[in-house]
């Protein structure tokens, strides 16, 4: 494999799609050597097939506000691969979105999804809708629209999609609202549902509560206790808000928590009635984080800058693509951190990852750290088929098996012979080896 040259001509067919490219790039790095070992990936095609998207449906997603003005967005679902299972990912309801974004996410939904190791292909979904600051009935109507679309490609055995950025238990409702009536059936074609009518316990925390367990492992692989630690989360939505939850249940103490307009500092810890009130913030449809150090005696409010540069042992990225940058991780590296979870998808830039790898860090990427949110979509499914309701205990022993798997594997495949372990090599080739050897099995199609 030539990854300069695939990367080159990739560029040519998809010009400025910068985020896809940028995935594309790290995932071809680390899985090159596995690559070039088996005669029979390039024999078969694997990586020209791979790196493009079985289909992508677009769509124009109208919609009228309670003003009765017509406003039209772009819808998209991009069915990247499906050689292990039905195409399963997010929907995201950002202004950010196109379909560049919505590429990178569902190409690193493939690694992810087969990481879990359940039977899950990859896709992603979303629009360039803002949900910020509309009202419970124009989301409704924009969801029912974009499903109106969007139902033709889905099903239970075909295409699961689940939540993302924008898109919670609300959204997820008006949309399987409008798919139930359309094809006449309930079936556990979205995950992320209401716990009465399908749903499964611990699916809204599970990215979050994941992404700890997995932190937990990496930090024992060094005998070191998450009690104790410091943590900063960026974002409070609601991957920040699990990973929040479950870092304090375990004793450790999250000090800094961010929005778009800066970071609160907490040195008390923000757990309890904080996290709360931070939902609260969330909720109001305001979105900034300001308020909470008015609300808190003792935290104090940083105006337009990352958490990144708050002192901690601990960083978890929980926002967005991109938002951690070399620049944000030499300052972490200089006061001390431990351990770097990406719970975003793709948080950290290559810069930062590189800096982190060189000062050997403790260093996991997204696809391994926040693959707890679909397996447990996963989990979801099963009891969907089952017509059965696991308990809030059964579907977290699952989800911590999952998350120690996932561990295992990467550490597996990421052990360099000096002992450190490159998770971003291991969850690749990990990843990569179940899909590639589907796609061998099932002939060029
Ligand atoms: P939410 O919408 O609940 O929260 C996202 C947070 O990130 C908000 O604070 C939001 O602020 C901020 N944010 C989003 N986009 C941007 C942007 N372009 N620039 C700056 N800040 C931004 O989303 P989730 O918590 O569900 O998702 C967070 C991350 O976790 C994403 O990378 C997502 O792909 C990933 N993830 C989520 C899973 C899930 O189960 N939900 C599963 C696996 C991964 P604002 O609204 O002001 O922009």
């Amino acid at each position: 494999m030539n990854v300069e040259k695939i990367l080159t001509d990739l560029e040519k067919k998809h010009p400025g799609e910068v985020e896809y490219l940028q995935a594309v790039r790290e995932v071809l790095e680390t899985i090159e050597d596995v690559y070039n070992e088996n005669p029979k990936y390039e024999a078969n095609g694997i990586i020209e097939r791979l790196v493009e998207p079985d289909r992508i449906l677009t769509f124009k997603v109208p919609w009228t506000d309670d003003n009765d003005k017509v406003h039209v967005n772009i819808g998209y679902r991009v069915q990247f691969n499906g050689a292990i299972g039905p195409y399963k990912g997010g929907i995201r309801f950002h202004p950010s979105v196109n379909l560049s974004i919505l590429k990178f996410l569902g190409f690193e939904q493939i690694f992810k999804n087969s990481l879990t190791s359940l039977p899950m292909g990859g896709g992603k979904g979303g629009s360039d809708f803002d949900p910020k600051g509309k009202s419970d009935r124009e989301v409704m109507r924009f969801c029912q629209s974009f499903m109106l679309e969007l139902w033709k490609i889905i099903g239970p055995e075909t295409d699961v999609p689940a939540g993302d950025i924008g898109v919670g238990a609300r959204e997820i409702g008006y949309m399987y609202g409008m798919y139930k009536k359309l094809a006449q059936e309930h079936t556990g074609v979205l995950t992320g549902k209401g716990l009465n009518w399908g749903g499964s316990l611990v699916r809204p925390e599970a990215t979050g509560f994941g992404g700890v367990y997995f932190v937990d492992h990496m930090l024992k692989t060094k005998n070191i206790d998450i009690k104790g630690k410091t943590v900063s989360c960026s974002g409070f939505g609601n991957v920040a808000w699990g990973a929040a939850l479950k870092a304090t249940e375990l004793g450790a103490k999250v000090v800094a928590i961010s929005g778009p307009d800066g970071y609160v500092y907490d040195e008390a810890g923000i757990s309890g009635e904080k996290i709360n009130y931070m939902l609260d913030l969330r909720s109001s449809n305001q979105d900034i984080v300001a308020p909470y150090a008015q609300k808190f005696p003792g935290s104090k409010f940083v105006a337009g800058k990352k958490p990144w540069e708050v002192k901690v042992d601990i960083a978890l990225p929980c926002a967005t693509q991109n938002e951690l940058n070399g620049e944000d991780a030499a300052t972490l590296i200089k006061n001390g951190v431990i351990c770097v979870g990406e719970i975003s998808n793709m948080g950290c830039t290559p810069e930062a990852i590189e800096a982190f790898q060189k000062a050997k860090i403790l260093f996991a990427p997204g696809k391994a750290v926040n693959a707890g949110g679909v397996a447990t979509s996963g989990l979801e499914m099963s009891q969907n088929s089952l017509k059965l309701s696991w308990t809030r205990e059964e579907v977290d022993v699952r989800l911590k098996q999952i998350m120690e798997n996932i561990h295992v594997a990467c550490v597996k495949y990421g052990k360099q012979a000096d002992g450190y372990i490159n998770y971003v090599k291991g969850a690749n080739i990990a990843g990569f080896l179940k899909v590639a050897d589907a796609m061998v099995d099932q002939g060029v199609v």
